[in-house]
């Protein structure tokens, strides 16, 4: 089984639970996915030292620019959030992610569009 969890707001606001739960999920083969609307151009070294010092272990990181071309023109509005939301839905459901863990309403407003469960955190 896969799971994707989001950084902002999610992982970051309880990083001790987390560790520990997707330690144990690990533990009985689910593979989890760090799926972040962060830039790859400032995020990814903040992200991988956090989730070191979290001790957040997973199988893949994605940050913005690794799912952003799952939109299409008519996916374009002024609003980065909702773009972030329905890039990142596809992306889980290109995956196969059974649970994706977010804290944002226009992720998993999308993920409903998408047929992708979530949970919101
Ligand atoms: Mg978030």
């Amino acid at each position: 089984m896969k799971i994707g969890f989001d950084i902002d707001g999610t992982l970051e606001r309880f990083p001790a639970l987390y560790s520990l739960v997707i330690k144990v999920l690990r533990v009985f083969g689910t593979q989890i996915f760090i799926i972040t609307g962060r830039s790859r151009l400032d995020g990814i070294g903040l992200t991988n030292f956090q989730m070191q010092k979290w001790e957040i272990p997973s199988d893949h990181i994605f940050l913005r620019e690794d799912y952003q071309n799952f939109l299409t023109p008519n996916d374009y509005t002024h609003n980065l959030d909702i773009q972030i939301g329905i890039a990142k839905a596809r992306l889980c459901k290109k995956l196969g992610i059974a649970l994706m863990i977010d804290d944002m309403e226009e992720v998993t407003n999308a993920c409903k569009s998408e047929g992708v469960r979530y949970l919101k955190v």
